[in-house]
């Protein structure tokens, strides 16, 4: 394999992180378990260097673009959940404001400029905790969604249209029921 080669990411490897980790990132050493202050939690830090590893969650952001009460889904086009339906979204990069993300991966995935409004709310997967997904409610600026790699169907959906059997998450499905609830209050 060249180095140039474009490669997916190996999500079985991708899910020992973090306690796989074991050498330091900054300068290679192998990491020592310390008691951190002012915690004092056992945390794994290099002696050489002093860098400590802070563990975090990975942050998703994603909008659930609403015209004319339909909102708008998509059909995975990989994994996980390849096939499923859900918002566009994915995640938010290093020192990316969240709703900037949230409209960023919705143009990547179907092509859609929108105009990000409130935030729904913030979801946790059960089979996932380590990803916590930040999703805003969104109108569409203009253009039609389209089709794309990472979306191999995409559609707006009446309420009663939903096909919940076949969501890719149970964030999606808290997030829709959310949606809903705050529709029928209106
Ligand atoms: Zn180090």
């Amino acid at each position: 394999m060249n180095d140039d080669d474009a490669i997916h990411a190996n999500h079985r490897v991708q899910h020992n992180y973090p306690a796989a980790v074991k050498f330091c990132a900054l300068c290679g050493a192998e990491m020592a378990l310390r008691t951190i202050l002012p915690d004092r939690k056992r945390m794994r830090a290099c002696p050489r260097c002093g860098f400590v590893f802070f563990p975090s969650p990975k942050l998703v952001a994603g909008c659930l673009v609403v015209n004319a009460g339909r909102v708008l889904l998509l059909k995975r086009g990989f994994e996980p959940a390849l096939g499923m339906w859900t918002f566009p979204g994915g995640f938010v990069e290093f020192a990316e404001r969240a709703i900037d993300a949230a409209v960023r991966e919705t143009f990547e995935e179907v092509g859609l400029r929108v105009d990000p409004g409130p935030l729904l709310g913030v979801y946790t997967d059960p089979v996932n905790l380590n990803a916590q997904v930040v999703v805003y409610l969104a109108t569409p600026k203009g253009g039609e969604p389209t089709r794309t790699e990472e979306a191999v169907e995409v559609r707006f959906f009446e309420p009663d249209a939903i096909i919940w059997e076949s969501l890719a998450f149970e964030s999606t499905r808290e997030a829709l029921t959310d949606w809903l609830q705050s529709v029928k209050r209106q």
